[in-house]
């Protein structure tokens, strides 16, 4: 018997089932329950380690690697070798990869032949927390990231926990701070457990301790989104250091990862906060000594102006009319979203926060 934890996911339009195990890919077709024909999507750097172990497809279109690589451009290219296969509605596509290959074969599933099934196989810790719920694919423009996509829902989420030991360990790193996040906003007993330490969490950790971890984590953010699914209210809250991060990410050339971001974000949300008078100093502290311990950074290069950030925050279009939103704690698993925080008090934190 396979050991399996099975989450299920309630969106507007349906519901599916998130499983979460080891060596799930083999049997792909059967725990998905896809009957017809299978188009899988890949990269350049996971297709060679996990293609072949995904059982019986009538293609495979392998995109190369990197955010680069999403954009129309190259679903234009996925849509040629999908009608060279004789892929039709009948079909399923399968995104095997990390956050770009969800984002780029969602959107080509809810676009080809005005939409077919799709499953999604996560293989980064990131994609598996973050984007197995949620629904929201997409490209990236010239002019800035995901801004064409669609909402399309999956019929079946596989995150298969073996995937995760190929995973270059700085990109482990990068989907803790995800965890770190998740954490924060709504499971205090999942932030502790990171304090403690009690998972001693690698990419080479047992099985066991992956799954539970990254159920936990998926958990919380399913919460979230079945409550406010339309991203009226609560699901911002899922921002959590994202303000600052992005900025982060946008001033560097995006030579920060968007895990890195969002430790430093976390960081300074909390450092907010506590200028604020929301929370306790002490809760940046605890913060720091979780990321720490995932190798993760918690402070801003200094070679990136405050203002500099501050600027970039406003062309994140996740901005609510022309205001910046900020997400603030008062505890572990206590946040609350404002629009209210005043320039001064933001380029304080980023003042404060960065390396000496
Ligand atoms: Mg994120």
């Amino acid at each position: 018997m396979l050991d399996l934890t099975q989450l299920p996911v309630t969106h507007p339009t349906g519901q599916y089932a998130v499983l979460v195990g080891a060596d799930l890919l083999p049997n792909l077709a059967e725990h998905a329950h896809i009957r017809g024909p299978i188009a899988l999507i890949t990269d350049s750097n996971v297709g060679p380690l996990h293609a072949s172990r995904c059982g019986e497809v009538v293609c495979v279109v392998t995109i190369p690697a990197g955010e680069q690589h999403k954009t129309l451009a190259t679903v234009q290219t996925i849509y040629d070798e999908l009608l060279a296969a004789g892929i039709d509605r009948e079909a399923t596509v399968v995104a095997l990869g990390g956050g770009v290959v969800g984002d780029v074969a969602g959107f080509v599933a809810a676009t080809y032949m005005r939409g077919i099934d799709f499953v999604q196989c996560p293989t980064s810790l990131l994609a598996m927390v973050d984007a197995s719920v949620g629904g929201k694919t997409g490209v990236d423009l010239p002019q800035g990231k995901n801004l064409v996509g669609a909402f399309k829902q999956p019929t079946a989420v596989l995150a298969d926990i073996t995937t995760l030991q190929t995973l270059p360990s700085a990109e482990f790193a990068a989907g803790m701070a995800e965890v770190v996040k998740h954490g924060l906003i709504n499971n205090s007993d999942l932030f502790e457990r990171l304090e403690i330490g009690d998972w001693r969490l690698t990419n080479q950790s047992p099985i066991g301790n992956l799954k539970s971890l990254v159920a936990t984590a998926i958990a919380v953010k399913r919460d979230v989104v079945q409550e406010d699914p339309f991203e009226q209210g609560r699901r911002a809250t899922l921002n959590l250091g994202h303000t600052f991060g992005h900025a982060v990410e946008q001033v560097s050339g995006y030579r920060v990862r968007h895990g890195e971001g969002v430790a430093m974000g976390l960081v300074a949300a909390a450092h907010l906060s506590a200028q604020l008078g929301y929370c306790d100093a002490v809760l940046q502290s605890r913060i720091e000594a979780v990321l720490q311990a995932q190798h993760l950074p918690t402070h801003i290069p200094a070679e990136f102006e405050p203002k500099a950030i501050y600027q970039a925050m406003f062309s994140d279009k996740k901005k609510a009319s022309g205001k910046l939103r900020f997400i603030l704690l008062r505890d572990v698993g206590d946040v609350f979203v404002t629009g209210d925080v005043a320039e001064t008090a933001v380029l304080a934190t980023l003042t404060a926060v960065q390396s000496a």
